[in-house]
């Protein structure tokens, strides 16, 4: 893969000089520049998934642009928002996302690893009221109780089956 070259710009206002507001202004700036860029990665992985995927892996026609849909993923800074192209089988009538597929991403998943990670680490430490609480205090994640839940019956499911 190519190297990418991102540059922005930054603007800061100082509205105070004690050290606490600084780190706060800072915080905030490192989630601002990571979920840019993570846009534009996400951009550049998409372009690329679109030269490699013209055809239909079923049948071999020629795929379509249906549009695009919206995606929400949760990284463990903030939670990115992309408009993710939509490709088109004509003959399947199957939607396709070269996205998704280049991430790795199954259709419905909308966490990263490293939040599942963290999440589930937090749930088994203390309750998923706590995780929830934890989670936010200190990576700024909102991972809701529910979610946390979900994701460690799915894990316990995945346990099982690796166990079998
Ligand atoms: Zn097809």
């Amino acid at each position: 893969m190519k190297e990418m070259k991102v540059s922005f710009e930054i603007r800061i206002t100082l509205q105070q000089t004690d050290v606490h507001w600084v780190e706060q202004e800072l915080l905030r700036v490192r989630q601002e520049v990571f979920l840019e860029v993570f846009k534009r990665v996400m951009e550049q992985i998409e372009r690329q998934g679109l030269k490699r995927m013209r055809r239909c892996k079923r049948c071999g026609r020629v795929l379509v642009r249906n549009g695009k849909e919206r995606k929400e993923i949760k990284t463990l800074v903030g939670t990115v928002r992309i408009n993710r192209v939509r490709l088109r089988c004509q003959r399947c009538r199957q939607d396709i996302y070269p996205l998704d597929q280049a991430l790795g991403l199954v259709r419905r998943e909308r966490v990263t690893m490293g939040v599942r990670e963290r999440s589930l680490w937090a749930a088994v430490e203390v309750s998923y009221e706590k995780a929830h609480e934890f989670l936010e205090k200190f990576t700024g994640l909102e991972v809701s109780r529910k979610k946390i839940h979900q994701m460690a019956l799915e894990e316990g499911r995945r346990i099982e089956r690796w166990e079998e």
